[in-house]
């Protein structure tokens, strides 16, 4: 990898900051002052330094955040923020991408990393991860709905859902329910709850697997994940 796409991933700045650097004679490659910016590392071996500190090279991030509505799941584009726009530079410098998406009005656990590997294997049906909603609905639920998402409800497609559990809150005009789903169909609480002639007004996710949303997040706030939370999602 080029010494500036190094620095320029762990935080350093942008590529033109970082020949700045470079320029200054504060970056060393194994003890030796770096000319060119362009210079080739090996990760696995070279030591760089930026004034005469050793710089870790951490390939992965892994980040949670509390999405907040109004911005898409996606890394570009052309009419709407995305999550990655919300991210500092220095962040967006390691491609990070989300894993699976919330629509633009729902809130919540939304993982981001340039993992393609870990990406995949959390989002692959066979893993069954279970994710939990937080959910406001319009108008009363009952134990009726409790049953029939129990059993699974076809959808307007025709695809029936796994079983999901529904738990209630608060049933009202507005009502409040947590719901636990295995799959990751489009819209899938959205048109679980239009199967049973309802509306979902409100959609936050909690969790993930064991991977919970850090409740100190504010909308649109984000972090790394611990190494504890990292190794929920292995
Ligand atoms: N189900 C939905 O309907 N929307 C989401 O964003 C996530 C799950």
């Amino acid at each position: 990898m080029r010494i500036d796409k190094l620095l320029a991933n762990m935080g350093y700045g942008s590529r033109k900051d970082v020949k700045a650097l470079v320029k200054k004679k504060r970056v060393t490659l194994n003890e030796l002052v770096v000319k060119d910016s362009g210079l080739k590392v090996d990760t696995e071996k070279d030591i760089v330094k930026v004034d005469d500190q050793v710089v870790i090279y951490k390939p992965f991030v892994y980040l949670m955040m509390n999405k907040p509505p109004g911005v898409v799941s996606a890394t570009e584009d052309h009419r709407d923020k995305t999550v990655v726009d919300i991210l500092t530079p220095e962040l967006q410098h390691f491609n990070p991408f989300p894993v699976g998406r919330l629509d633009k009005d729902t809130e919540g656990l939304l993982l981001l990393t340039n993992d393609g590997q870990l990406a995949h294997q959390l989002l692959s049906p066979k893993k069954d991860v279970g994710k939990t909603y937080y959910a406001k609905i319009s108008g009363m639920v009952t134990d009726k709905e409790v049953e029939l998402f129990s059993n699974g409800v076809t959808l307007d497609d025709g695809y029936k859902t796994k079983p999901a559990k529904l738990t209630i809150i608060a049933s009202g005009d507005i009502s409040e329910i947590e719901i636990v789903i295995t799959e990751g169909k489009f819209h899938q609480v959205k048109r679980m709850f239009e199967a049973v002639g309802k509306k979902v007004v409100y959609l936050k996710r909690l969790s993930m697997g064991e991977l919970k949303l850090d409740s100190s997040l504010r909308l649109g706030e984000y972090r790394e994940l611990t190494e504890e939370e990292l190794s929920y999602c292995q």
